[in-house]
C-alpha cells in the first residue's frame, strides 16, 4: 500500500515534470462554434433531410436531451485538432464525424470504454476521424450525456497537454491532498484516547473529501488505474460522503444543549437523504438520467440550508465548536453554491473552479480539524476530571475521615492480594476503657487519642505493616516479615506512650488489648478475612477477660490439612 502510494507520487513528480517540459507553447482548444439538439435517430453528423436547428450564439446544448450535437469549425490556417475533448462522466455514446467540404464524412463512434482519461484535470480524449486540407466542420454527437459538463466542456485539442492543468495546479492540489492525510491520522489518534463517534465522522468525511480531491483533480490517476465508469461513479460517491459525514460529524460535535435536538436529528436524516440520492446518482439508472442529476445537486441544498440553520441556533447558544465550524466553511459554502448552480447548468464550469474548490475544502478541513482537536481536548479534560473525581471519590470510601487510616472495606477486597503478598498476621486492637476517656475529657479528647493511636500504628513507612480502622475504637495491624508478633506489640505499647506524651491531662494512661493471629504460609489461602477476623475477635475478648492491656496470640499449624492452634499471652 504504502509502495504503491509512492509510486502514485513518483508519477505525479514524473508527470509535474513531463509537464514543466511541455508547458512551453500550448495550443488553444477549439470551442463549438454552433450547437443543437437532436433525436438518437438523427443523423449525428448533423446532415440529412431535417437537419438540426443550429444555434450560434455561444450558447450552450442542453444535456438532458437524447443527444447534444456540437460543431466545430476547423480552422484554415495553424496547427489541425486531432482529438476532442471533454469533462470525464457518464454518456451512452459519442459519434465524432469530420464533414468534408465536398460532403464527404468520416465518423467513428465511441463509447465510454475508448475514453482515454488524461489524469491530469478531469478530462478524456477521444481520437477524430481523419482531418484533409479539404475538412471543413467537425460535428460531435454526444447522446444520454448524465452531467452538464460532459457538453459544456466539450473541445478540439492537437494534444492532451493543450488541456492538462498547469503544473502549478497540480503541485498545489498534490499538496492539498497530502494535507488531507494529516487530520486522519490525528482522527484516528484521537479516537485511540477517546472514543467520541464526532472522530470517526470527522474522519470519513476528510477521507471522502480526500478521495473527491483525488478523483476531480485526476491525480487518482496515477495511484490506481480507473476506468471512465469509475471515475464517473465516484465522484457522486466522495463528495456525498464527504458532505453527508460533515453534517453527521457536525450533529455529533456541538456541545449538548447548543443544538437542538430536533435540529439534530434533522441533520443526520437529509445526510442520509444525501447519500442515498449520491448512491442512486452512481449507479447510473438510465431512468435518472434526465433528472438525476438535478436531484443529486439540489439534495445538497437543503442539507447546507440546514446546516447553517443548525450553525446559526449553536452559536447563538454559545457554542464554542460551531465557530470553529463557521469559519472553516466560509470558503467551501461560496465555491460549492457556485459549483452546484454550473452544474444544474446555470453557467459555464471553469476548471480552475476545481483548484478553488479543493482549496476552499482544504481550508475548511484544516480548520474543522482544529475544531475537532479543540472539542477533543475539552471532552477528554472533562473526562479526566470526571475520571480523578471518581478515584478521588472511590479512594475516600476508602478512607476513615478522621485517622485518615484505610477501612475495613479497602482491607477486605484486598485481602487474598495482600496474603500472596505476604501479609500473614492479623492483629486486633481496642482501647480499654476508652469510654471513659469520652465521659471525663469529652468526645474531642477522645477523638485527639484515636488519631493519636492511629498515628502509632500507621508505621509510615513500613511496607511490612497496614493499619486500619474497623470503627469506633477499634484498629486492625496486617503485618509480613519476620517477628510479626514482637512488632505488634510493640505498637500496642507504643500507644500508651505515645498518647501520654501527646496529650496533656489526661486522667489515666490510655491501654489497650490485643488480639494476634498468625497463620503458617502454606496454609495463607485456605483463610478468608472473616475467619481470621473472628479468630483475633476471639482473642481480643480473651484479653480483655484476662484484665485488659494484655496481648492474646495464636499461632495457626496445619497439621495434615487440620489446623491448630498454640496460645500465648503476654502482658503489658
Ligand atoms: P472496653 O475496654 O471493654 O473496650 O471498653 P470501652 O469503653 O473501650 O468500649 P465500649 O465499646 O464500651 O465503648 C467504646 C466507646 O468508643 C463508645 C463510643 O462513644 C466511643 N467511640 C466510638 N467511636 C468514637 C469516635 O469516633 N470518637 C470518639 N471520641 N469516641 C468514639
Ligand atoms: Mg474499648
Ligand atoms: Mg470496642
Amino acid at each position: 500500500m504504502l509502495r504503491r502510494a509512492l509510486q502514485g507520487l513518483l508519477a505525479i513528480a514524473a508527470a509535474a515534470l513531463a509537464l514543466l517540459a511541455a508547458s512551453a507553447a500550448h495550443a488553444q482548444p477549439i470551442a463549438p462554434a454552433c450547437q443543437a439538439t437532436a433525436a438518437v435517430s438523427s443523423d449525428p453528423a448533423g446532415r440529412g433531410a431535417s437537419p438540426p436547428a443550429w444555434r450560434c450564439d455561444g450558447s450552450i446544448a442542453d444535456y438532458r436531451a437524447p443527444r447534444a450535437l456540437l460543431r466545430f469549425d476547423l480552422p484554415q490556417t495553424g496547427e489541425r485538432p486531432v482529438y476532442f475533448t471533454t469533462r470525464a462522466s457518464t454518456f451512452g455514446g459519442i459519434v465524432i464525424s469530420v464533414v468534408d467540404r465536398g460532403g464527404a464524412v468520416r465518423s467513428v463512434r465511441y463509447g465510454m470504454d475508448d475514453a482515454q482519461l488524461i489524469g491530469s484535470g478531469l478530462n478524456f480524449v477521444l481520437p477524430l476521424p481523419a482531418i484533409t486540407p479539404n475538412s471543413d466542420r467537425v460535428v460531435v454527437a454526444i447522446d444520454e450525456a448524465w452531467v452538464a459538463p460532459v457538453v459544456s466542456d466539450g473541445r478540439l485539442v492537437a494534444s492532451p497537454d493543450d488541456i492538462r492543468w498547469p503544473l502549478e495546479t497540480m503541485l498545489a492540489l498534490a499538496a492539498i491532498c497530502g494535507l488531507l492525510c494529516m487530520p486522519l491520522l490525528f482522527d484516528l489518534a484521537f479516537y485511540r484516547i477517546l472514543k467520541a463517534p464526532f472522530l470517526l465522522w470527522h474522519l470519513l468525511s476528510v477521507f471522502g473529501m480526500l478521495a473527491l480531491t483525488l478523483v476531480s483533480s485526476g491525480l487518482v490517476l496515477h495511484l490506481a488505474d480507473l476506468t471512465l465508469w469509475q471515475v464517473s461513479m465516484l465522484l457522486p460517491l466522495t463528495s456525498s460522503i464527504g458532505v453527508g459525514a460533515a453534517a453527521v460529524f457536525a450533529a455529533d460535535l456541538f456541545e449538548k444543549g447548543c443544538l437542538p435536538e430536533r435540529t439534530r436529528w434533522l441533520l443526520r436524516c437529509f445526510a442520509g437523504i444525501t447519500a442515498a440520492t449520491s448512491l442512486a446518482q452512481a449507479t447510473r439508472i438510465p431512468l435518472l438520467r434526465e433528472h438525476g442529476s438535478d436531484v443529486f445537486y439540489f439534495a445538497f441544498v437543503p442539507l447546507i440550508a440546514l446546516f447553517c440553520v443548525a450553525l446559526g441556533q449553536a452559536i447563538l447558544r454559545g457554542s464554542r465548536a460551531a465557530r470553529y465550524q463557521f469559519v472553516a466553511c466560509m470558503p467551501i459554502w461560496t465555491v460549492a453554491l457556485q459549483r452546484i448552480f454550473t452544474n444544474l447548468g446555470f453557467g459555464d464550469a471553469p476548471q480552475d473552479q476545481i483548484f478553488a474548490f479543493s482549496a476552499a475544502v482544504a481550508f475548511q478541513l484544516v480548520v474543522t480539524s482544529l475544531g475537532a482537536a479543540d472539542r477533543f481536548m475539552i471532552l477528554k479534560d472533562e473526562r479526566d476530571r470526571a475520571r480523578a473525581q471518581s478515584l478521588a471519590m472511590e479512594a475516600m470510601a476508602e478512607r476513615d475521615p478522621l485517622t485518615g487510616l484505610l477501612n475495613r472495606r479497602a482491607i477486605e477486597a484486598r485481602f487474598a492480594e495482600l496474603q500472596r503478598q505476604g501479609f500473614d498476621t492479623m492483629a486486633l486492637i481496642d482501647l480499654d476503657h476508652f469510654k471513659r476517656v469520652n465521659d471525663t475529657h469529652g468526645h474531642q479528647v477522645g477523638d485527639d487519642v484515636l488519631r493519636v493511636c492511629a498515628g502509632v500504628l500507621r508505621a509510615d513507612g513500613d511496607r511490612d505493616a497496614i493499619a486500619l480502622r474497623l470503627g469506633g475504637e477499634e484498629f486492625m495491624l496486617l503485618l509480613r516479615g519476620p517477628g510479626t508478633r514482637q512488632r505488634a506489640e510493640h505498637l500496642r505499647r507504643a500507644i500508651t506512650q505515645r498518647v501520654a506524651a501527646s496529650i496533656e491531662g489526661l486522667e489515666a494512661p490510655v491501654t489497650a488489648s490485643m488480639g494476634v493471629i498468625e497463620m503458617p504460609r502454606e496454609g495463607l489461602e485456605a483463610t478468608s478475612f472473616a475467619d481470621l477476623y473472628a479468630r483475633a475477635d476471639k482473642l481480643l475478648y480473651d484479653a480483655k477477660e484476662a484484665g485488659r492491656n494484655r496481648t492474646m496470640y495464636e499461632r495457626l499449624t496445619l497439621f495434615g490439612g487440620g489446623e491448630r492452634a498454640g496460645r500465648s499471652a503476654a502482658v503489658a
